[in-house]
């Protein structure tokens, strides 16, 4: 018999264990005034839970990373779920802090993020679909900041804002190349001022990274108010301050900044909040719920999207230093089947045994495991079993982790839940006890190429940094108006260490092309454009919606 979908072990789970979520709550140390339910299984920690908690010590916190992944996603958060359940099967108080999914590879093609298998966070429709509507609460406060920047043109334009040089885009959580690239304010003057626009997917969007890396509602006001909008005719920058609507901004986001909290199938609390991809944006969930988590919680599992060049990089340089704790162990996942496609087997045949393919790839594993132990911090590595694996194919993998130095576990938990990761919760919390002394990647006062070189040349092995003519004329507005002394949040493929995806393996000396760079002043930090990647997603041929549907007792089916 097939192993069952993802959803299909959800509804059977959610139906039987799910607890009610203020049991959850109360086994954190938090009570029924701590929270404001959103229905029975999931709700938002009030301030004054996050406010109790303060007061509590920190746990250790875990670092889930990865190798270049396969189209598929390669099970971080299925492993980073497992991690957290089994840690509570030994008896450790674990809890999880995760990304909110988005709608766009919900309805694409790689799927949700709410783990898979008997390694999943529940109720695990509501969390991929509206959730608690923090990502629309974020769509609109995009659109209303855009709408109001539009109607200041339309009414006499007195900050004398340039119409082609606005850089703040509208947003939508949904994979929509159409929108790409938009015409608006057509129809005659009732119908403002004709200017080119562009929408980004909202996890791209600066007021996720803004929410993600605020502490409370005075800094989100403060960074919002900061967001760098338009430039004028003579070229000056204009903020969302002179259009004096941060308050406005900042209103629509008052509940969406507070973390929510779910449950794993076995009953592990998580904290699910902010969704920013790692490929596009910082790739990691709000600091706030990485901070409670570590005070609620003995084991922190948190997880930093796609593979450790981006979101692991992004984590430990851009978001480590904001949550004044860094991580106590970094756990890079690794499957066979990916390390096989880094090593030159096609997609279509992972699931045959090749251990020449494995040998090859496992370079990739190896680049990530050294780039992550650059921070001085414990690397361990977790191989997310999958069925099709062969015992001689865990056996080198395995044979050569050893060679490498590296501790490594194989987890068998997507397909057995708890039972499967004990020897890797084992590892962890031995491993996490080791001492430590966080290194960081750059400085933030280094000069922006700098910083930039440190990262290609570390992390992603390119031997040059290309500038397209546009790029370089924005390097030389960040000196000028002395936005130079931010952390680099690069947007570049995560199929390849390099700005192009079919270099798999373990490339080197190549150039990085940089298209663009635009500072983001409110979240704090500059994002660098490379390659072809895109800030608005399409959707593939056969998108993973035509799967879904849902009966006349709102029964949801094709959700994976
Ligand atoms: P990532 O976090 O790396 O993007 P996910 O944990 O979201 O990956 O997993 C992506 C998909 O792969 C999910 O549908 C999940 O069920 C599936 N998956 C993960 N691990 C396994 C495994 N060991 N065996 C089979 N399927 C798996």
């Amino acid at each position: 018999m097939a192993f069952p979908s993802d959803i299909e072990i959800a509804q059977i789970n959610e139906h039987e264990n799910m607890k009610n979520i203020e049991e959850i709550a109360q086994s954190v140390g938090l009570d029924s005034s701590d929270i404001e339910p959103y229905g029975h299984y999931k709700a938002k920690i009030s301030a004054s839970g996050i406010k109790k908690a303060t007061e509590q010590d920190n746990g250790k916190l875990i670092l889930v990373t990865s190798i270049n992944p396969t189209p598929a996603g390669e099970g971080k958060s299925t492993v980073a779920i497992g991690l957290a359940d089994s840690l509570r099967a030994i008896g450790k108080k674990s809890i999880l802090a995760l990304r909110e999914p988005s709608l766009g590879p919900v309805m694409g093609m790689k799927g949700g993020a709410t783990g898979g298998g008997y390694a999943q966070v529940v109720p695990m429709e509501d969390i991929n679909l509206h959730f608690t509507g923090d990502m629309h609460a974020l769509t609109s406060a995009t659109n209303t900041l855009a709408a109001l920047i539009d109607n200041h043109l339309h009414q006499g334009n007195e900050l004398k804002i340039d119409p082609r040089r606005i850089i703040w885009k509208r947003a939508l959580d949904i994979n929509d190349r159409a929108l790409r690239n938009i015409t608006i304010g057509l129809g005659g003057p009732a119908n403002s001022i004709p200017r080119e626009d562009h929408f980004d997917i909202t996890v791209a969007s600066e007021l996720m990274a803004v929410l993600c890396l605020s502490q409370d509602i005075d800094d989100l006001k403060e960074r919002i108010s900061n967001i760098l909008i338009a430039f004028t005719y003579d070229k000056k920058p204009i903020f969302v301050r002179d259009l004096h609507v941060e308050g406005a901004i900042t209103m629509l986001l008052k509940d969406a900044l507070k973390p929510n909290l779910v449950q794993t199938l076995e009953n592990t609390p998580a904290i699910v909040h902010g969704g920013p991809f790692a490929n596009i944006a910082h790739g990691c969930n709000s600091i706030l719920a990485t901070k409670l988590a570590m005070k609620l919680g003995d084991y922190t599992i948190t997880e930093a999207g796609f593979g450790a060049d981006l979101g692991g990089e992004k984590f430990m340089d851009i978001v480590t230093p904001k949550l004044d704790h860094a991580p106590n162990l970094i756990v890079v996942v690794a499957t066979i089947r990916a390390l096989k496609y880094n090593g030159g087997q096609k997609l279509a045949d992972l699931q045959d045994e090749n251990l020449n393919a494995l040998n090859l790839g496992f370079k990739n594993l190896k680049r990530h495991v050294k780039n992550m132990r650059y921070y001085h911090i414990p690397v361990v590595v977790a191989i997310n079993k999958f069925e099709t694996d062969t015992d001689n194919e865990i056996k080198l993998l395995q044979s050569l982790c050893d060679e490498l130095g590296v501790e490594v576990s194989v987890a068998d938990i997507h397909h057995k839940g708890s039972k499967g990761g004990i020897n890797l919760a084992k590892m962890v919390v031995r491993t996490a006890d080791k001492e430590s002394t966080y290194n960081r990647l750059y400085e933030d006062a280094q000069p922006t190429v700098e910083k930039i070189d440190t990262i290609a040349s570390e992390v992603y092995g390119a031997n040059n940094v290309e500038y397209s003519a546009k790029a370089t004329r924005q390097l030389q507005s960040l000196k000028d108006n002395a936005w130079d002394d931010l952390p680099i949040c690069i947007a570049k493929t995560q199929y390849s260490l390099s700005d192009d995806p079919k270099k798999l393996g373990s490339p080197r000396d190549f150039t990085l092309h940089v298209k663009e760079i635009v500072p983001k002043l409110g979240a704090g930090f500059i994002v660098v454009l490379t390659g072809n990647v895109l800030t608005m997603p399409g959707l593939p041929k056969k998108p993973a919606a035509l799967n879904m549907d849902v009966d006349n007792d709102g029964r949801i089916s094709g959700l994976f």
